[in-house]
């Protein structure tokens, strides 16, 4: 029988086992604060960063909202971020991403500090965790690991594939399946017989942002399906990069949206805003 990987479970787990060490640090006088930049006002992006406070709360991290309007300046903006990276009392910094189009998103990533780049996207903490060196880790890949991990799921010498690339999803995770001695494979839009390469995965991760596209043809029998897609079909229900209805049926494991990656995502950034204490240290 498939084995549904339950995200909001394994993030309430990690979330409360964080409540307990926020609540410790307190009692050393050590407070975490986190400080979430929003420019515009996009919808998605609006609910996101509501859900980070929301955990933040929670777990009993101090969030300061900063809520830009859409036609903040660039310099507006990384001066800001200066300011925050200056203040001793504020340990992590999050932009949300995407940022209106007139702000280079590369060089505002570039402008917070690495030790307070709780989102792991500073090039320093990508090149950390390249060459296995402590830093932080992108969420969404970090909160895969856990799943994987929590769910007793082995990866060491596993065939993992891969499907997307992005800096944000599909490099670390490659990265961090291979510290964990998996066989990595990236697969991207320019590879040529896709099904081929997927078909060998013992573990396949599906970070493509298209709705529904891996079906079964895609799939081992009996692998485990990680799915990072987010969409919304025309029912305004949510769906993922995998056609989950014929895909379920052949894995062993499979993450459902929503309700898989989902919520790791947010798990981790508080598990990254807890660590940057010692980091910073
Ligand atoms: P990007 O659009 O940045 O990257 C998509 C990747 O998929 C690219 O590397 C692209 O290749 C590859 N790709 C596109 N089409 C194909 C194809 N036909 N065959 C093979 N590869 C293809 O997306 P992200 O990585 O940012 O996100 C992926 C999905 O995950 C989205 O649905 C997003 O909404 C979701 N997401 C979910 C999160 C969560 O918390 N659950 C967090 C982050 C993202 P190429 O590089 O060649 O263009």
């Amino acid at each position: 029988m498939t084995q549904i990987i339950d995200g909001k479970a394994i993030s309430a787990q990690i979330k409360d086992e964080l409540k307990g060490k926020v609540a410790e640090m307190k009692e050393q006088g050590i407070e975490i604060c986190l400080a979430v930049i929003q420019v515009g006002n996009d919808p998605a992006s609006t609910v996101y960063v509501g859900k980070k406070k929301k955990a933040c709360e929670y777990i009993g991290i101090k969030s300061l909202a900063y809520e830009l309007p859409e036609e903040t300046g660039e310099e507006e903006l990384l001066e800001l971020i200066g300011k925050l990276n200056g203040r001793k009392d504020v340990n992590g910094i999050l932009v949300q991403l995407p940022l209106p189009k007139h702000i280079a998103e590369e060089k505002v990533l570039a402008a917070i500090e690495p030790v307070k780049d709780v989102d792991g996207f500073h090039v320093q903490n990508v090149g950390s965790l390249c060459v296995g060196k402590k830093g932080f880790v992108s969420c969404t890949p970090a909160g895969i690991i856990q799943l994987l991990k929590r769910y007793h799921i082995e990866i060491e010498g596993k065939e993992c594939v891969v499907i997307g690339r992005s800096n944000i999803v599909g490099k670390p995770m490659a990265l961090l399946l291979l510290q964990e001695n998996g066989t990595v494979t990236v697969t991207h839009s320019r590879t040529k017989n896709l099904k081929e390469v997927t078909s060998r995965a013992d573990i396949l991760v599906v970070a493509i942002g298209k709705p529904k596209m891996i079906t079964a043809e895609y799939v081992k029998e009996g692998a485990v399906v990680i799915d990072v897609g987010i969409h919304r079909n025309a029912d305004n229900k949510l769906c993922g990069d995998v056609d989950y209805e014929s895909v379920a049926p052949k894995c062993s494991a499979i993450t459902p949206v929503p309700g898989g990656v989902g919520p790791m995502t947010i798990a981790m950034l508080m598990y990254n805003c807890v660590e940057s204490v010692a980091l910073q240290q």
